[in-house]
């Protein structure tokens, strides 16, 4: 598959947009254009390297497609991504699930045509696009046609329900949608904004509780660290594999006494030049719901 955005996954609302053939507002398309030119300049380099076809059609139930790399016994999906997107694939490679039945798709339909055997391998390889050679890795296992029938008839219930004229569920959180999708104007209402929704992706679901665990380990660990440098400060020597030194105290030094400027100013009637500063960015905060109130929100 190629084009902007061949990278992420499909939302439900998003494939009813599509079959509806609504009219999608631009986005910003630099991340879907990046990818698609890590794809096309890696694409014949692995193919002149491993002898394996590229972009090569299928088609299964109706859905056609292209699967990136296809050898005598595999085919392989290449997904280029961010270092902190593949991390996140890497420790829970369920993450992956979306992406692989795509694959299984492309699969499907190249053993169906008689270009792949039924014992064949199913791959995703993942380039994150701010990392090094080093940090390529994939994921493979066997072909399993269940897999590639569990999308085809995820897109036949959006096409079902379409067609009942239903609404469709919206798997992607607010601020993911305002940031990726063309739909997003058609689809959302700016009162959702403030709604604390249950995030139904799992992969920014897996994100949310990364960097909410993350945080919780480093409150744990600076509290850690305060109890035992009232023990160490001051100290100069080794501790097996570690070293503790303090630094001098430092200098005492002049500074503007803000009070005395402001009450010299008032008292010959003047303003105190002031700029203005701009606001702080937005500060992203992860935090503990506490028990009880999960189930209240
Ligand atoms: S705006 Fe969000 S929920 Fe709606 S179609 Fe786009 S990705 Fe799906």
């Amino acid at each position: 598959m190629t084009g902007p955005g061949r990278a992420r996954c499909k939302p439900r609302s998003a494939i009813g947009y599509r079959l509806d053939r609504a009219f999608a507002s631009e986005t910003d398309t630099w991340a879907g254009q990046r990818g698609t030119a890590v794809h096309d300049y890696v694409l014949p380099i692995l193919a002149a390297a491993t002898g394996a076809r590229i972009e090569v059609p299928t088609e299964y139930r109706g859905i056609p497609g292209h699967a990136d790399l296809v050898d005598g016994g595999s085919v392989t999906d290449a997904k280029s991504t961010t270092l902190a997107n593949s991390k996140l694939w890497a420790d829970d490679t369920s993450l992956l699930k979306p992406k692989l039945i795509q694959a299984h798709g492309y699969a499907a339909g190249l053993v169906d045509a008689g270009e792949l055997p039924a014992d064949c391998t199913v791959r995703i390889l993942v380039i994150p696009v701010d990392g090094k050679f080093g940090d390529w890795w994939a994921y493979e296992e066997p072909f399993d046609r269940a897999v590639a029938d569990e999308g085809a008839e995820r897109l036949e219930w959006v096409r079902d329900r379409l067609e009942a004229g239903m609404p469709l569920p919206k798997d992607k959180p607010y601020a993911w949608c305002a940031d990726w999708c063309g739909f997003f104007d058609l689809c959302r209402t700016p009162a959702e904004a403030e709604e604390l929704a249950e995030i139904e992706d799992p992969e920014i679901k897996a994100a949310v509780i990364g960097y909410g665990e993350a945080g919780a380990r480093y409150s744990a660990a600076e509290k850690d660290k305060k109890r035992y440098a009232s023990l160490i400060r001051g100290l100069h020597a080794k501790a097996g594999e570690w070293k503790v030194t303090t630094t001098a105290p430092g200098e005492a030094k002049w500074e503007l006494d803000e009070d005395a400027v402001r009450a010299e100013y008032a008292e010959r009637g003047a303003d105190v030049p002031e700029v203005l500063k701009p606001g702080s960015a937005p500060k992203l905060s992860v935090t503990r719901i506490k028990p009880g109130k999960a189930a209240e929100s």
